[in-house]
């Protein structure tokens, strides 16, 4: 590519709003546009980045068996209805109508519409296992869009489903997909961590979370370092010895009851304002699918400083969830194990109705080991913020892992992919069978597994940057080489080399940009620094006198001088 006639935009300043490097450094750079909150477009430098992901994500998906489809985004109500999805998913879900006054949402995930697809298309024992996956954008209406495309509304992900006769079967494709994340982030040359995790909105037993490493990851992650335990402080499953389904019982809410029980009480436990208090009690529920719409009545709600449910929103998500007296909770606990699963496991989580806005029931139960340690911890405040995450880090540092192997340390991650063992929570909910060996009808067992595949450049960034800008991995790097001619409008010379060597590595198929806008050496190092391209060749009229030219890594303290001749061979 020439630069002159690509489109490079780069920019000195941020806007205010990008509290992220990450963000900051991708707008400047000018890989992306915002158009609104959580709304981004990818400008041609930042679509090569993505596109390079992506290709990676499929190339590793394809490896691993996986078939590649595409589904609408928009998706037709009833099908979430049959899973009791449409009312639990929460007003992360844009809902939308069409001209026949018919709901729709804009798919947030796909487990409803593939489902759809397999209890029609498959009838057989003979034609499973199967796992299709799709490269896709998502809406979510998240709570606090930021951190540009990490958290966006507007994202990209990679969703897989597979499905299958037996749970023998479902863990080895489980297998196959965590060895094809585990090739993916090695891959992109990501500092990354699989993590034991919570099965949140999308449900179902096993999980994992892939994390890339970073300060500013928003995710808590507790490992040893002397075995292979880690998992998310937020974990549901996988602390030993806990059952996954386990709802928490009217004893442990009547221990918890004592912290507190009003408004006032909240905002005094907590620390935080009265009005803030109401503001921040954000409807939770971790979005649980549930088929049950009863459970719909328990709301659980995540105390933290940062939600921006108003008032009226708030009125709203507690008017729907009426309960007369503690017998009537006490009901609901216990007719709701799956949906209320997290909620005895996660340190945080409070439990709100129209009972509780007087009689606030605060969850810090400790009923797993996490959850010891964590009891006492001030969940006010928000995950992501470094003093939230000392706190965690001085109750959870130094304790003993849960396998026994070693002490707990804690580290800081972005999640950027998530597998799950769904089991027939869905095939069940949507009657998706198969005929097995004995031709009888059997309901199929799933799996899924995402990737925020934009994200991951967000990701990536947070991890590779330094004052001059963005240090790209070569795996996604929008330009491999670049050759900043110096002379380019004065010089034959140096026009013709750089011509020849920007020829000779296209010809050697590597991705190269010709700085041919007659810049100043100064703006174009700074601009080849800033959008991180990891190998910089200088032509000048010096060194091509000698016959040589300047590289210089992204990363090296200093420029050395090459051969003209053997450029082309060292860069490939
Ligand atoms: P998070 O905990 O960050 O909200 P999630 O657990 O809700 O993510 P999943 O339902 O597991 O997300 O979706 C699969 C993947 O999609 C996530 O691992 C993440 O990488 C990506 N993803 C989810 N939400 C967003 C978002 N708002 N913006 C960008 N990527 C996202
Ligand atoms: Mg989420
Ligand atoms: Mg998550
Ligand atoms: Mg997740």
């Amino acid at each position: 590519m020439r630069a002159s006639q690509f489109f490079l935009n780069t920019q000195k300043e941020a806007p205010q709003e990008a509290e992220l490097i990450s963000h900051r450094l991708m707008l400047r750079a000018g890989l992306i546009k915002r158009l609104g909150s959580g709304l981004y477009t990818w400008m041609p430098l930042g679509l090569r980045v993505l596109r390079k992901v992506e290709a990676i994500v499929r190339e590793e998906m394809n490896n691993a068996g996986a078939l590649e489809l595409l589904m609408p985004a928009v998706q037709p109500k009833e099908l979430w209805e049959e899973t009791g999805r449409w009312a639990v998913f929460g007003p992360q879900m844009l809902k939308i109508k069409d001209r026949h006054d018919r709901d729709f949402c804009f798919g947030p995930t796909h487990e409803e519409v593939i489902t759809d697809l397999v209890r029609r298309e498959i009838k057989s024992y003979k034609q499973l296992p199967l796992n299709f996956y799709q490269i896709q954008t998502k809406f979510r209406d998240e709570i606090r869009p930021r951190f540009g495309v990490m958290r966006a509304r507007e994202f990209m992900m990679k969703d897989a489903y597979s499905f299958h006769t037996d749970l023998a079967s479902l863990e080895q494709t489980y297998e196959a997909m965590y060895q094809a994340y585990s090739n993916v982030f090695t891959r992109l040359g990501l500092k990354f961590r699989a993590v034991r995790a919570d099965t949140g909105a999308i449900g179902g037993d096993g999980s994992h979370e892939f994390h890339v490493l970073a300060d500013s990851g928003e995710d808590a992650l507790a490992y040893c370092p002397t075995s292979d335990y880690a998992a998310n402080v937020e974990l549901a499953e996988g602390l030993p010895p806990i059952e996954p389904r386990q709802a928490p019982s009217m004893e442990m809410v009547k221990i918890a009851t004592p912290h507190v029980k009003t408004i006032s009480e909240i905002s005094e436990f907590f620390g935080i304002s009265k009005s803030k208090v109401v503001k921040s009690i954000a409807v939770m529920r971790k979005q649980q699918p549930s088929t049950n719409p009863e459970l719909e009545q328990f709301c659980l709600v995540l105390i933290r400083g940062d939600h921006e449910l108003n008032e009226i929103k708030l009125e709203k998500a507690i008017g729907s969830f009426r309960f007369a007296n503690e017998a009537e909770i006490e009901r609901h606990i216990n007719s709701s194990s799956g949906y209320i699963g997290p909620v005895n496991l996660h340190p945080s989580v409070a439990v709100i109705s129209d009972y509780s806005v007087k009689n606030m029931s605060d969850f810090v139960c400790g009923a797993n080991e996490l959850g010891q340690h964590l009891k006492g911890v001030n969940f006010s405040r928000d995950l992501s913020e470094p003093a939230m995450i000392e706190d965690i880090r001085n109750v959870v540092e130094g304790d003993p892992s849960p396998d026994g192997k070693g002490t707990l340390t804690l580290c800081r991650g972005i999640e950027v992919g998530h597998i799950f063992q769904l089991r027939t929570k869905y095939a069940q909910a949507m009657d998706a069978t198969y005929l097995d060996e004995n031709g009888k009808k059997q309901v199929l067992e799933m799996g899924c597994y995402g990737i925020g595949v934009s994200r991951i450049v967000g990701a990536a960034i947070e991890q590779g940057n330094d004052e001059r800008g963005i240090i790209f991995p070569a795996s996604m790097a929008p330009f491999q080489v670049a050759i900043a001619p110096i002379g380019w409008e004065k010089s034959e010379e140096v026009k013709t080399a750089a011509l020849n060597l920007y020829e000779a590595l296209q010809a050697a198929g590597v991705d190269v940009l010709l700085d041919d806008r007659g810049e100043r050496p100064g703006v174009m190092f700074a601009d080849m620094e800033l959008v991180g391209i990891p190998h910089r060749v200088v032509i000048g009229d010096r060194g091509l006198k000698e016959g040589n030219v300047e590289y210089q890594g992204r990363t090296d303290a200093s420029a050395q001088t090459v051969a003209l001749k053997d450029i082309v061979s060292k860069l490939q």
